[in-house]
């Protein structure tokens, strides 16, 4: 039978672990976790989860603030409001929902964002400190791909781990904490080879491609644990669904263990972005 790995179940879990710890934090240090969760445009699918982190941010016990500004924001305005949220001591993790608008250049904004306040784990003293095992801000939806494949497998070590996708936010730091992990790791793109075959060897498969459904049971080892972390919007039947990268019908029929989507990697990527808050918070109240 394969297993469901159930994303809400897992990350309401590591929310009320979160809010028993945030408490113990408060009353250790008076301080309360502030999260600033800065939104530029209006893209749909942004404010969804713009909407998400915050109301999750407040349920977890944090300080939460939204800052939206214009889709025609320019640079220097954008610039100013981190700096802005960068000084403010109330304020210990700020998030700018990406992508950004054409006009606004990404990297700056990410360079911009004090480290220790970058709870994305995006700015480059981050990704570096990851790279090197010494990471306290990772990024989160690895993480949560991380706890999911712990929960289910416990130890990783010697297990073969194939990622489909390098983007920096998911794939490479997935592959970075797989390797930490002890487990053999191979990362598949757009110009590999034998996508398919590499990916049957898989003892662990992590589809982050953006592309619907296209890891196909056939491409998956028997009993092969799956995290499926694409989201796409696709018109099924004439009413628009949200799919994975990979096949979820096909895939479960060979998989030992699978992700859904949606209720899978999604709900975990907010929850350990709280988690990164709470980091965060104590790193700097402890500085
Ligand atoms: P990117 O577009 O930044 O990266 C996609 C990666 O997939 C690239 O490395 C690309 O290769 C590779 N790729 C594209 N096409 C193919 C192909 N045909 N064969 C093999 N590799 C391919 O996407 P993200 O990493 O940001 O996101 C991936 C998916 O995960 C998206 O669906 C996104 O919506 C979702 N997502 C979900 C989150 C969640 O919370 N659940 C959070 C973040 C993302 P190359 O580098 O060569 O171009």
């Amino acid at each position: 039978m394969t297993l469901l790995i159930d994303g809400k179940k897992i990350s309401a879990a590591v929310v009320e672990q979160l809010a028993i710890d945030t408490k113990t934090f408060i009353a250790e240090f008076g301080v309360t976790p502030g999260l600033a969760v800065v939104l530029v445009g209006d893209d749909p699918a942004s404010q969804v989860y713009v909407r998400n982190k915050v109301k999750q941010a407040t349920a977890a016990g944090f300080h939460s603030t939204e800052h939206r500004l214009p889709a025609d924001t320019g640079q220097e305005e954008l610039n100013a409001l981190v700096e802005q949220l960068n000084n403010d001591p109330s304020v210990h993790g700020i998030l700018v929902q990406l992508p950004l608008p054409e006009q606004l250049n990404e990297p700056e904004i990410i360079r911009l964002i004090a480290a220790e306040k970058d709870v994305d784990g995006f700015h480059p003293l981050n990704v570096g400190a990851l790279a090197s095992g010494m990471a306290e801000l990772i990024p989160c939806t690895p993480m949560g791909c991380m706890i999911m494949l712990e929960k289910t497998l416990g130890d990783l070590s010697g297990k073969h781990a194939v990622v489909v996708g390098r983007s920096n936010i998911v794939g490479k730091p997935m592959a970075a904490l797989l390797l930490q992990a002890n487990c053999t790791v191979t990362v598949v793109h757009s110009r590999s080879a034998e996508i398919e075959a590499i990916c049957r060897q898989a003892d662990i498969l992590v589809a982050a491609v953006g592309r619907p459904e296209m890891i196909r049971g056939s491409w998956i080892k028997p009993g092969a644990t799956v995290i499926d972390v694409g989201i796409n919007a696709v018109e099924k039947d004439g009413k628009r669904r949200l799919v994975g990268d990979v096949a979820f019908g096909e895939a479960s029929e060979v998989a030992g263990a699978i992700s859904p989507v949606p209720g899978g990697v999604g709900p975990m990527t907010i929850a350990c972005l709280m988690k990164n808050t709470l980091t965060a918070a104590r790193q700097q109240v402890s500085a």
